[in-house]
């Protein structure tokens, strides 16, 4: 069965039938396709969109054209001029929840990596980011989500037919604790909505080692970890480097996600999970979100260096991820999407047929192509997760 699994694998071809949800499963994912689209509704598990707004200065109530217009002389960041998420297209695209995070690292006086010079920095740079969340709602653009009553009337309003524009939901994590400094910290984040945490983000941090990195948890790591998993909140695994990944999960029970993760047998490098991370987290069952970053997409992308059209970069590569994860699991039930398509990169370091994150769409056609059913395509886009934050909100 595992070796049969793996060749279907390498021809990134599903076998009609090989995956089989239960009843139940498919019922419900089916009933979460929006009334008014034949579009299936997506959750998208990893954006920045308070990173965006506050520190690369994009209004994101605009349209593309006009944040990419206003940013065409602007050369402090590789991605300007190239965004492709705004709330107009997120609606376009049917993306009608996303987990949404705050981020701010903090490093010492050493360290070549951008941060924050304290962690009491870092913590007030999260409540800038919190306090344009807030401004958000009262704008009618976006919806906090922190329960599971919450969740289901909104999932209900979306399902009906649109009168006007509908708010975005957005669950709020945290990219990196660096600015949880204290367990204390933790309490207040949670109190105000927090329901994720990463650990780590790139390179040394306050709780761990990350991305680029190695090393496990550091010993304050471990005593917040234990706090995360008595306050209930999901730990998500995304930029923990291999030993702290390992450590994490020895000493953690509660719920697990990777919210933007993709796979090392197809990207080799530690931002990616090996195969035995991807078996591991299926046995604690948890849902993996694959991300459009080219560089986490295909072996020897060169950051800064390499160009979508030198790899024939697609969605299709996305959907190999996708189809990777299934094949390991035996199942559909484990992968889902968590673009990260505000991430810091833009257009030069995406599919090529990704202009919009409305785009995200084209990929329901290619998994169909690839014999995924209409059920499976709408677990993966919304399903999966939605049943994760069901078992952990219950
Ligand atoms: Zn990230």
């Amino acid at each position: 069965m595992a070796r049969e699994l793996k060749q279907a694998a390498q021809v990134f071809c599903v076998t009609p039938g090989r995956f089989r949800v239960r009843a139940s499963d498919a019922m419900s994912a089916m009933s979460e396709l929006s009334a008014e689209s034949s579009q299936p509704l997506v959750f998208d598990c990893h954006l920045d969109l308070s990173m965006n707004a506050m520190e690369w200065n994009r209004d994101l109530t605009r349209s593309l054209e006009y944040i990419r217009r206003r940013e065409q002389h602007q050369r402090d960041q590789p991605d300007r001029g190239n965004g492709i998420v705004c709330f107009p297209e997120m609606r376009r695209g049917n993306m009608g929840l996303c987990v949404a995070t705050q981020i701010a690292r903090s490093v010492n006086r050493f360290s070549r990596m951008p941060g924050w010079s304290s962690a009491s920095q870092a913590w007030a740079q999260t409540q800038g980011q919190l306090a344009w969340y807030r401004e958000m709602e009262a704008a009618g653009e976006l919806r906090f989500i922190t329960d599971k009553a919450g969740l289901e009337s909104h999932l209900a309003e979306w399902q009906r037919p649109s009168v006007g524009r509908k708010p975005i939901g957005y669950i709020l994590s945290l990219e990196g604790a660096d600015s949880l400094y204290t367990p204390a910290h933790l309490e207040r984040a949670y109190a105000y909505g927090l329901r994720a945490v990463g650990l780590t983000h790139y390179g040394p941090g306050l709780c761990g080692a990350g991305t680029d990195d190695e090393g496990p948890l550091s010993a304050y790591g471990r005593e917040l970890l234990a706090e995360v998993e008595r306050l209930g909140l999901i730990l998500d695994v995304t930029h923990l480097s291999d030993e702290s990944f390992r450590d994490a999960l020895d000493r953690f029970s509660g719920p697990v996600w990777a919210s933007h993760s993709n796979c090392r047998a197809l990207a080799d490098w530690n931002r990616q999970f090996t195969d035995d991370q991807i078996r591991e987290l299926i046995r604690r069952d948890a849902v993996i979100g694959v991300a459009v970053d080219a560089i986490m997409m295909v072996h020897g992308w060169r950051h800064l260096r390499s160009k979508p059209a030198d790899f024939d970069l697609s969605l299709e590569h996305l959907a190999n991820h996708i189809d990777h994860i299934c094949q390991l699991a035996g199942n559909i039930r484990h992968v889902g999407i968590g673009t990260d398509a505000d991430g810091g990169f833009g257009t030069e370091q995406m599919p090529a047929d990704l202009g919009s994150i409305a785009d995200i769409q084209k990929l329901g056609p290619i998994l169909a192509r690839r014999g995924y059913s209409k059920a499976d395509i709408a677990a993966i886009f919304h399903g999966n997760f939605l049943a994760l934050l069901r078992r952990v909100w219950k």
